[in-house]
């Protein structure tokens, strides 16, 4: 008997819990339990203001294979996803959205990939509906843009929602990276791999709980946990201009030599703003890394349980 763990993080999301867990539930007790096999649903509730937790409570009472995670407080999305892969217990592990814009019903042809042998099965989004022009735009951009800065095989337009065999989360819970980028951290494992195409829907209800400000901070995460490149572009801009610098250091000296000396206030002006712009980029960039290795470094746990909610056995019968 197999057991499939479906993990699912919750910030804020007190109108979707009680849809999320229906469809879900719907799902997993016609593919799973009609097998013999069984489920559990971990819940994590990061930190939520509103009335998350006791939705989570109040779904458990009718759900008893729900488990209830609380968070200590919130800790982001990919740290709760982090904490719930940890409590899951099951032979696959499937990574959700509580807000229902991963369809449930993907989680079957999930489970057929797994059981033909694979070790991540992974849903790559083919359209996505609700969501502005411009979350689109950058999203395509930047899966384009880190498959290019690193040597790992990152699949684009994929998100967290995938299934994972159980070595696949025991690898990733021996990685213990703060600012964890897990889409990348998956395709570090390696393994067998492969990606199914879906339709991303809408949010059920409520409004993202990515802004602008936490894309562009996990953008970042993403490319400085998986790609050094951007601190080898100092190095490699810093040859041009030198060399530039070199050529019109003796056309300057040439210049002068032959008595033709330039006013050069312009000339001037524009070196001095372009280096020093590039400049304050690159102590920026080093400081990003920088200042991700003082984190690391602290050792900190990842996060901090308040408590975990399961129902006795005895109440989970066929
Ligand atoms: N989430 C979380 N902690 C956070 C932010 C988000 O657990 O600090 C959860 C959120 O409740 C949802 C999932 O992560 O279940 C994805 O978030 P969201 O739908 O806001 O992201 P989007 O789909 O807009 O990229
Ligand atoms: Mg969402």
């Amino acid at each position: 008997m197999a057991l499939v763990s479906v993990v699912v993080p919750f910030y804020n999301e007190e109108g979707n819990v009680p849809e999320m867990i229906r469809r879900t539930s719907e799902v997993l007790d016609r593919v799973v339990l009609e097998r013999g096999d069984d489920y559990e649903i971990v819940t994590v509730n990061d930190g939520s203001r509103d009335g998350t937790l006791n939705a989570l409570r109040a779904a458990q009472r009718a759900q008893p294979r729900l488990v209830v995670v609380d968070l200590s407080r919130n800790f982001g999305h990919q740290i709760a996803a982090t904490a719930g892969m940890e409590t899951a217990r099951g032979d696959a592990v499937i990574l959700m959205d509580g807000d229902l814009q991963d369809p449930p019903e993907l989680i079957e042809r999930m489970l057929a990939t797994w059981r033909e042998g694979y070790d991540v099965v992974y849903a790559t989004r083919r359209a996505r509906r609700g969501e502005s022009g411009f979350k689109l735009f950058t999203a395509r951009l930047f899966y384009r843009v880190i498959r290019r800065m690193t040597n790992v095989d990152i699949p684009v337009d994929t998100g967290d929602f995938r299934l994972m065999s159980r070595r696949v989360v025991d690898a990733l819970g021996q990685t213990r990276e703060r600012h964890r980028f897990l889409r990348g951290l998956v395709s570090w494992v390696g393994f067998k791999q492969t990606g199914i195409e879906y339709d991303r829907d809408a949010r059920f209800t409520g409004s993202t709980k990515y802004p602008l400000s936490k894309m562009v901070r996990f953008a970042f995460d993403g490319i400085t946990a998986f790609s050094e490149i951007p601190l080898r572009f100092a190095t490699y801009l810093g040859f041009v201009v030198s060399a530039f610098a070199f050529v019109y250091t003796a056309i300057v000296i040439a210049l002068k030599f032959l008595g033709q000396n330039e006013p050069g206030y312009t000339s001037m002006m524009v070196a001095i703003l372009f280096l020093g712009g590039v400049q304050l980029i690159f102590i920026g960039i080093l400081g990003e890394y920088v200042g991700r290795i003082y984190d690391q470094i602290k050792g900190r746990p990842l996060y901090l349980v308040s408590s975990v909610e399961r129902s006795s056995p005895a109440s989970i019968s066929k």
